[in-house]
């Protein structure tokens, strides 16, 4: 399996810290609003990259943090007049809901910053300690010069860094030593909330939580470091020097990063106003449209948000949840239990579908290149069965089409959902029993629609139905 590991900038064969095991690590969200679909790419990206390797038989840890004590929670707990506290709960409650909605597997773990404040304590000691971060006035700094290998994961020039990009310097932090030092712990200001600490009452920089969660989770070692782009400086190259200072060992084996969401061509953010939340699209689209969108294109390709590649992902969606139904269908009218020779030769061919899957999916996770074996295999399941088809193979072809979606995060196997065509089947059934004067039977059929949801009226027209 070949994954590109920013670090090296090449694709790298994976190899796993611990056999068999893989142990991951994605940056969650800073709660303090509904999640917008450019939160929700690697979200998507990032669980089917999980589900993939599950699918391999590796036993994942996967662990994703929610950021909830940051300014901008600050900012909306003092507009609307609550505790931070209650924002962060009521966005992470908001965002487990649009996760379920996408499928989104709960992470083995789920941290929260502010639950682990005293393991951040500990490792900002430990680097003072070491000499790679010095306190003034209350406030802590990472030292960079002292980490030889800062940058080495963004592929940056540090000099030109230093001296030309006026942005790093943040007001009230003239008395950093270098303008690449990065805070550790802040003392609070007024109103904020607050944690003692030898140095101050304050709360611990954005980056030391996730050196921090990492740790306690996974271990000093992990496998894989993920998130979008914009981690990858500072964020991500502060990470590094944080843990590696402080452990001493190779943080993480490999980094991956998402590209960006754009939304008509342009790129989505807060302060253009063109940023779309997911529960907004949720009112428009089932959010296995907008997975399946997100898995169109290659994970670190740009990827425009239009309402016309909303629509074909949709319609893509529908054929591959139309062939399962059909399959579901035909299996449960089968006459012949058992497969034919011709059969076995016919789900034999699909073998080279699963093939196709496995090996866009083994090239650093080309999900559009998986979609496509996908739709290959829905195709040769339409076009290679019918009513004499037996039980056993229309399920074989049925698992295998349910396994390869279920990588992809679709769900096209909806029990509660039964077909129109099934119905109608029923109801005909049902009239038959009637005239033959088997009413037990008759009533039995009603039961087991009403139990499906399905509502019978006998009217002079004919029997009418509708879903409950
Ligand atoms: P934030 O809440 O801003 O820390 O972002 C959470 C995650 O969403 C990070 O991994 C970001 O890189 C990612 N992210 C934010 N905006 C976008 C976007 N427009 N496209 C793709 N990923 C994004
Ligand atoms: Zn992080």
């Amino acid at each position: 399996m070949k994954i590109f590991n920013t670090l090296s900038r090449t694709k790298q064969e994976f190899i796993p810290l611990e056999e068999n095991k893989v142990r991951m690590y994605v940056c969650g969200p800073t709660v303090y609003n509904f999640i917008h679909i450019g939160n929700a790419r690697p979200m998507i990206v990032f669980d089917t990259v999980r589900r993939y390797f599950e699918y391999k038989g590796y036993d994942v840890n996967f662990v994703s943090n929610f950021t909830d004590v940051d300014d901008k929670i600050i900012k909306k707990a003092l507009e609307e007049g609550v505790s931070s506290d209650e924002i962060s709960k009521r966005y992470i409650a908001e965002c487990k809901k649009d996760m379920e909605g996408m499928n989104i597997k709960p992470a083995t773990k789920h941290p929260l910053a502010t639950e682990e404040i005293g393991g951040m304590v500990e490792m900002i000691q430990k680097l003072i300690d070491k000499g790679f971060a010095y306190e003034k006035n209350g406030t802590v700094y990472y030292r960079t010069r002292k980490f030889e290998e800062y940058g080495k994961l963004s592929h940056k020039n540090l000099d030109d860094l230093r001296s030309g990009e006026r942005s790093l310097l943040v007001t009230g932090e003239d008395e950093k030593e270098d303008a690449l030092d990065f805070v550790l712990w802040k003392p609070k200001k007024e109103g904020e909330p607050y944690w003692e600490s030898p140095w101050s009452d304050g709360r611990p920089g954005w980056h030391i939580e996730c050196s921090v969660m990492s740790k306690k989770y996974l271990g000093e070692q992990i496998d894989i470091h993920a998130g979008g782009e914009d981690l990858v400086f500072p964020h991500h190259e502060n990470e590094i020097a944080q843990s590696e200072a402080a452990n001493g060992k190779e943080f993480s084996k490999y980094w991956m990063h998402n590209a960006f969401l754009n939304i008509d061509n342009r790129k989505m953010s807060k302060s253009l106003g063109n940023f779309r939340t997911v529960r907004e699209i949720s009112e428009q689209y089932d959010l296995q449209v907008l997975r399946f969108f997100m898995l169109s294109a290659h994970y670190r390709s740009p990827l425009n948000f239009s309402a016309d590649l909303m629509e074909a992902s949709k319609s893509g969606l529908e054929r591959i949840v139309n062939a399962a139904d059909h399959l579901k269908f035909l299996m449960g009218n089968a006459k012949n239990e058992t497969m034919t020779e011709t059969e076995k030769d016919s789900f034999a061919k699909t073998d080279a579908f699963v093939h196709g899957f496995e090996h866009a999916m083994e090239d650093d996770f080309n999900t559009a290149d998986a979609a496509a074996a996908v739709f290959d295999l829905v195709k040769y399941a339409n076009t290679n069965t019918d009513e004499e088809s037996s039980e056993e193979y229309l399920k074989a072809l049925f698992d295998r089409l349910v396994k390869l979606t279920d990588v992809l995060g679709l769900i096209v196997d909806k029990e509660e959902d039964i077909l129109e065509e099934e119905i109608e089947k029923l109801i005909k059934e049902r009239q038959a029993a009637r005239k033959a004067k088997d009413f037990a039977r008759a009533d039995a059929i009603r039961d087991e629609l009403l139990e499906k949801g399905i509502i019978l009226k006998d009217t002079r027209e004919g029997v009418q139905w509708k879903r409950a």
